[in-house]
């Protein structure tokens, strides 16, 4: 049974056809990252228009290269939340519009859960585990129990970690640097970090370069993010809510990129005994592979699938699972 998966929730268009072993027949994805950049920041509307533009494309080079007609598929996978409502707007428009024209079964796709099964399609990694999702749009931790079952340890109260190293980057206008001028705000910030002093900024030094600046940021992020997990991990533990025989932590999210904050992580996992697993980058960033692999494991399971004519709302908000927080907070 062939998938067709569609994503459109930020600023990358994509789409792909997999099979039911999550082998990846065809894909094509189109970024708007650099259009951004050079704005310095999403702008709706723009992303809109993008994805508009090339959508109908996008879908059809991941059907051409995977040499499957539509008339193949068993159902079409679309995420239609949380994410822009414009940019959800235009992915689920036109797969309304595509399953009623082929008669094909759809899957409403949580663009979250998505990043969360993705590591499923490459590693038989089995449910229960523990999932910390970090990019530019969210920062959260929860424990994954099944396909759309969820239970949510915490989340961001503000911003995504994505999202300051992208604003610092702005602000210490590290597009202008030579080093930096190709690379979004975290990659820029975890290169200059590499020549940086944290210390010096904390002890207020004013001899503070760049680098330190880049160090000392991506080192509070680190650390939070430990501190977080280190958190949910133990929460984990003495509610019994991981298996004993390889506990495991997923790291997903355009952030999981960064060495730094890996190796704090590594560090945690290490002292209380996770495996930790991370996928490859290109499949930690947007892509429509991750929802085309949403969309076998409902399908594997007969969950959520909907007959073509049904009218599906995209939700821009949208929390992933049952909220658990306050309780995890509670717990200290
Ligand atoms: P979302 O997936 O939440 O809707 P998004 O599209 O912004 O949002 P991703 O594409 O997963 O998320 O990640 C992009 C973010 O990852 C950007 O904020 C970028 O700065 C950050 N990022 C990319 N590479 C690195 C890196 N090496 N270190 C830290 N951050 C990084
Ligand atoms: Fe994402």
């Amino acid at each position: 049974r062939l998938v067709l998966g569609i994503e459109t929730s930020c600023d990358d268009t994509g789409a792909a056809v997999l099979d039911e072993t999550g082998s990846i027949l065809g894909e094509s994805l189109h970024s708007q990252k650099e259009v951004h950049l050079s704005a310095g920041g999403i702008i709706p509307t723009v992303a809109q228009h993008l994805h508009r533009e090339n959508i109908q494309r996008v879908v059809q080079e991941a059907l051409e290269r995977s040499g499957v007609h539509p008339s193949q598929l068993a159902a079409v996978a679309t995420t239609v939340k949380p994410g822009l409502a414009l940019s959800l707007g235009i992915g689920l428009e036109f797969s309304q519009r595509f399953v009623r024209q082929h008669n094909k079964p759809f899957i409403p796709i949580h663009h979250m859960e998505a990043h969360a099964l993705t590591v499923r399609m490459l590693h038989p990694v089995a449910f229960p585990f523990l999932v910390l999702l970090i990019s530019g749009g969210h920062s959260l931790l929860a424990v994954a129990r099944g396909v759309d079952d969820f239970l949510l340890l915490g989340h961001t109260l503000d911003e995504a970690p994505g999202d300051i190293l992208d604003k610092v980057a702005r602000r210490l206008s590290l597009i202008k640097h030579p080093q930096c001028s190709t690379l979004s705000g975290g990659q820029a910030i975890e290169l200059l970090a590499k020549n940086g002093d944290r210390r010096r900024v904390e002890q207020g030094s004013l001899l503070s370069c760049v680098n330190d600046l880049a160090a000392a940021t991506q080192h509070t992020i680190a650390s939070h993010l430990a501190k977080r997990t280190h958190r949910a991990i133990l929460f984990c533990k003495d509610n019994g809510l991981l298996p004993s025989s390889t506990p495991t932590l997923v790291l997903s999210g355009g952030v999981a990129s960064n060495q730094y904050i890996r190796k704090a992580l590594t560090i945690i996992t290490e002292t209380t005994g996770l495996r930790l697993l991370c996928p490859p980058a290109k499949f930690c960033t947007d892509n429509g592979v991750m929802i085309a692999w949403n969309g076998v494991e409902r399908l594997r399971e007969s969950k959520g699938i909907l007959p073509p004519h049904v009218d599906v709302r995209y939700e821009p908000r949208a929390p992933l699972g049952v909220d658990m927080s306050a309780e995890v907070r509670a717990a200290g």
